[in-house]
């Protein structure tokens, strides 16, 4: 098999299609709030009857030309809309409206960190288009007859389409970008981006070559729900056309196919179609209009910073931990929260990026919640890091103070003083407290004595629990230690700590 792997190359392109984040859809003036019961949200547009006069909503394209712009396109100096005509019942007008010979951006890259390094993938267009409606195909009933539900109220959504050169060289690659370009779309506020709601669709395009050849016939792969699901379906469709190649029956034909999740291979669809298929001509109820080079400027100006740049700041301005720097660059709220807990942290940020991306992020998760439901500022967050680092409180208590917070909403400090939590640092204090533990098991010390290691950290737990974890690990240890050496000088049996 890695004999095959060292003599082909795989080439993948990604056709990725992006709802838009508009309150109403892309030609009338319907909802596209998603969830709603089934041909709620339509009118005589967006279900495409006689008559039906589309408006273009302005906010679609503003959101189509950030992304451009975000994705370093050259941008079209017009707007014009065309005609792809074809029959399927989701699509009632007979024809999608999309943007066939003047994308609205061409010639863009996005530089993504793969694991042998960064690279730029080119994109070869973005161009806007409306969604159809949704389809539920119901399995047979008694009478044997199945039958398929409509749902128009995804129709008329404005999409997206981002297509990127056929450039990506293995499906790790294919999700690796996948996952960057979905942090940019949600950095820019363009989409939601949720893979399981559809508002970020991908189909994938592989083919397999020797290298130094042209590019082979590709396969389209469709049915990929999950980043999962698109990387084990181009493993399998990889793997099947090496093997056709190895046996020397390459693909005669572009053809399209369907990843089946449950049986983890892809099925033959149909063959490819081809452009004239579709007999695109220009939408003529929607009139070609300039896009102002002020109205772009003012555009650009705006752009956020995008994850690569932040990610890139977090490690040279903060020296975070590249993993972590991934993580926080790809969380915008997360990012934002950590920023701003700098600003009263005094420690170092990769503690602020732990804390968050750690024992924080569990909460939210145990509970469903996000950044902005947090009933506690970054400033008290910062605090109680602070009296974390000035041992007013142990890591283990800090940690129940934040579930308090996360809880009620209530500042560190009172939270701490409420419940006494402040860390027992008086070295007197704790000596009481180790040698009552020393006293009350004078046999495990006599095992100490005797080279039993473990025994030490059962002294620890047995004075943390009496002190209700309030003790200060460090001066425990430390106190532990002088008092064990004590023990084996005198000799256990006269060992009677709260008498000396
Ligand atoms: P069409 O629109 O006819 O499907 P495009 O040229 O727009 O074709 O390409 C669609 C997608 O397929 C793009 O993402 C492109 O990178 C990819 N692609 C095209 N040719 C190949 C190939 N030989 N191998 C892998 N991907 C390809
Ligand atoms: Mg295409
Ligand atoms: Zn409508």
């Amino acid at each position: 098999m890695w004999v095959s792997k060292l003599r082909y190359e795989t080439v993948i392109g990604l056709e990725v299609h992006v709802e838009l984040k508009t309150k109403a859809k892309l030609w009338c003036g319907c909802s596209t709030q998603f969830g709603a019961e089934p041909n709620t949200q339509v009118c005589p547009v967006c279900l495409g009857l006689p008559g039906g006069l589309p408006i273009l909503n302005k906010k679609a394209v503003e959101l189509a030309l950030t992304t451009g712009l975000a994705l370093n396109c050259v941008l079209a100096e017009d707007c014009r809309f065309d005609r792809k005509h074809y029959f399927y019942p989701d699509l009632p007008k007979g024809y999608q409206i999309t943007q066939f010979y003047q994308p609205i951006g061409r010639e863009g890259w996005l530089e993504v960190e793969f694991a042998d390094g960064p690279r730029r993938v080119r994109i070869k267009e973005i161009h806007l288009e409306e969604e159809a409606g949704r389809t539920y195909h119901l399995p047979p009933g008694p009478d044997g007859v199945a039958a398929s539900l409509l749902d128009y109220n995804r129709s008329g959504i404005p999409l997206l389409e981002i297509v990127t050169a056929p450039e990506l060289s293995s499906p790790e690659q294919a999700r690796v970008f996948l996952e960057e370009l979905k942090a940019v779309l949600e950095c820019l506020e363009v989409s939601d981006a949720k893979m399981e709601e559809g508002s970020f669709r991908c189909d994938a395009n592989l083919s397999v070559r020797r290298p130094g050849e042209e590019l082979g016939k590709r396969v389209e792969l469709k049915n990929l729900n999950s980043f999962r699901a698109i990387e084990a379906g181009l493993v399998y469709e990889e793997g099947r056309q090496r093997a056709l190649l190895a046996k020397g029956e390459p693909l005669r034909g572009e053809e399209v196919r369907a990843w089946d999740e449950e049986k983890g291979i892809t099925v033959y669809m149909r063959e490819k179609e081809q452009a004239a298929d579709y007999r695109y001509f220009p939408e003529p109820e929607i009139p070609a209009f300039v896009l102002v080079g002020d109205w772009i400027e003012a555009l650009r100006t705006n752009l956020p910073e995008i994850p690569l740049e932040k990610r890139r700041r977090y490690r040279e301005v903060y020296q975070l931990a590249t993993a972590d720097a991934a993580l926080l660059s790809r969380r915008k709220a997360e990012a934002a929260f950590f920023e701003a807990t700098l600003q009263y942290y005094q420690g170092g940020a990769q503690t602020v990026a732990n804390w968050i991306l750690g024992e924080l992020t569990r909460l939210m998760k145990e509970t469903k919640k996000e950044v902005a439901d947090l009933p506690f500022s970054a400033e008290d967050f910062a605090a109680l890091l602070n009296f974390q680092d000035q041992k007013v409180i142990s890591s283990k208590i800090a940690k129940a103070v934040l579930a308090e917070m996360f809880r009620t909403g209530t500042e560190p400090a009172a939270i701490i003083e409420q419940r006494g939590w402040q860390q027992i640092t008086d070295p007197s204090a704790v000596k009481m407290l180790v040698r009552e533990t020393l006293a009350a098991n004078s046999s495990a010390v006599q095992d100490y004595l005797g080279g039993k290691q473990k025994a030490f950290a059962f002294f620890v737990g047995d004075v943390m629990r009496k002190s209700k974890g309030r003790a200060n690990p460090e001066l425990l240890n430390e106190i532990l230690r002088a008092e064990l050496e004590r023990c084996r000088s005198v000799g256990n049996r006269e060992y009677q700590g709260d008498k000396q």
